[in-house]
């Protein structure tokens, strides 16, 4: 296989920072595109990768699966793509193809575990994948986003993992007019689902441990917001959502949020701290009430997510940083002072000399 010299930003072990490092990228094969990566978000699982808080990271690790860019080759059987189209890249590069999950057009939920972006079993190289904290990516056609072009380009980077993750439960609860829903943590993805549940036609009520985002959740889309550190706040907000959607990177006690749900709620979580959440039983038996977790969407869910928010005009809010500062990024994600996501324009690393 020919490979390509690929500037990339990475870590070689759990406590080691991010730093410049070479990896090497397939040439196109029939089926590929090649993509002159321009942005790439700053996804938390990001961070629980790098410093292998979940367990089973490979170093060195390059995360980043928040991908746009334009395409500069493909390959000679790609039919959906040519040179210079947009292009974008969520959190998986490949599945099985042929189990009923992804028949079903679910390759998330793939029987055979699809391919991370990063972190992913290569079937072409045989070694691990390389995320987006690089300059280039070659990716099989069929996990290929199209990027509506009337949306800004760094802060639709977000939509590949958080805008997915969050737009694929809301839908699969049938979230809509007429339902009070809750959003729980108002990070990268708490804040996309805001604006998404809110252009879904739902009532929106946020539910935040920063005081600071209270104001700002109006602007994003909220109805009402509820400080879930203030106890009469939650008490009087008791037994009145539909759905909640968690979104939350650290450990929390999940019966506080279950207690907001009515008779018969759901409360999905997306959010992925690295230890178990207890549940108190009579959290779910009181009121008949469920507990489900979702696991980003599939190609074609995407693909319909980047077309909706192409129609609502839907992005995130971003702060775009250079590669060079990625280890402060972290630092401020782990202490919730983002809004609401970090963008990274790959220009700096294309530039650094060394
Ligand atoms: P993020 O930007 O860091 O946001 C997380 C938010 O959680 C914070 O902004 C904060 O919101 C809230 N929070 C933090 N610590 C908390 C605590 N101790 N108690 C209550 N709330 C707390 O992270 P993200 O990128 O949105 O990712 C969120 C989680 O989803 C991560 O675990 C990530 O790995 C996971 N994830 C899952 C999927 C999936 O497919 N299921 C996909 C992508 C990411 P407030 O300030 O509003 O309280
Ligand atoms: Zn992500
Ligand atoms: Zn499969």
């Amino acid at each position: 296989m020919i490979t390509m010299n690929t500037k990339a930003f990475g870590t070689q072990s759990a406590t080691a920072p991010l730093e410049k490092l070479n990896i090497q990228r397939r040439e196109v094969l029939p089926e590929d595109v090649e993509i002159d990566i321009l942005y790439c978000g700053v996804c938390h699982s990001d961070l629980h990768t790098a410093r292998n808080e979940w367990g089973g990271t490979k170093y060195p690790n390059v995360p980043g699966h928040e991908i746009v860019g334009r395409v500069t080759k493909v390959g000679k059987n790609v039919t959906k793509f040519k040179v210079g189209d947009l292009a974008g890249v969520g959190c998986m590069v490949d599945s099985c193809r042929t189990c009923e999950s992804c028949k079903e057009g679910l390759e998330q939920y793939c029987e055979q575990g699809n391919t991370g972006t990063y972190n992913g079993h290569d079937k072409h190289s045989g070694t691990h994948t390389f995320g987006g904290y690089s300059e280039r990516i070659v990716v099989d056609e069929d996990f290929v986003l199209h990027i509506p072009d009337n949306l800004d380009l760094a802060a639709t980077a977000p939509l590949l993992c958080a805008g997915i993750t969050t737009y694929s439960p809301l839908r699969h609860w049938n979230v809509g007019a007429g339902m009070k829903v809750g959003i729980v943590g108002i990070g990268g993805l708490g804040h996309m689902a805001v604006k998404i549940a809110k252009a879904m036609g739902a009532h929106v009520v946020v539910i935040t441990t920063s005081a600071s985002k209270s104001e700002d959740a109006k602007r994003l889309g909220a109805d009402e917001v509820i400080l879930s550190k203030d106890e009469p706040q939650m008490k009087v907000n008791a037994r009145t959502l539909d759905f909640i959607l968690d979104c939350v990177s650290a450990q929390h006690d999940i019966n506080a949020y279950l207690s907001l749900l009515k008779r018969d709620g759901q409360l999905t979580l997306v959010g992925a701290p690295e230890n178990p959440l207890p549940v108190a039983p009579f959290s779910l038996i009181g009121k008949r009430r469920s507990f489900s977790g979702s696991l980003i969407g599939g190609i074609a869910e995407t693909q319909e997510m980047l077309d909706f928010c192409g129609q609502h005009n839907i992005t995130s809010d971003i702060e775009l940083i250079d590669m060079q500062d990625i280890n402060n990024a972290y630092e401020r994600l782990l202490n919730g002072d983002v809004k609401y996501r970090f963008v990274i324009d790959i220009a700096s690393l294309k530039n650094m000399v060394k």
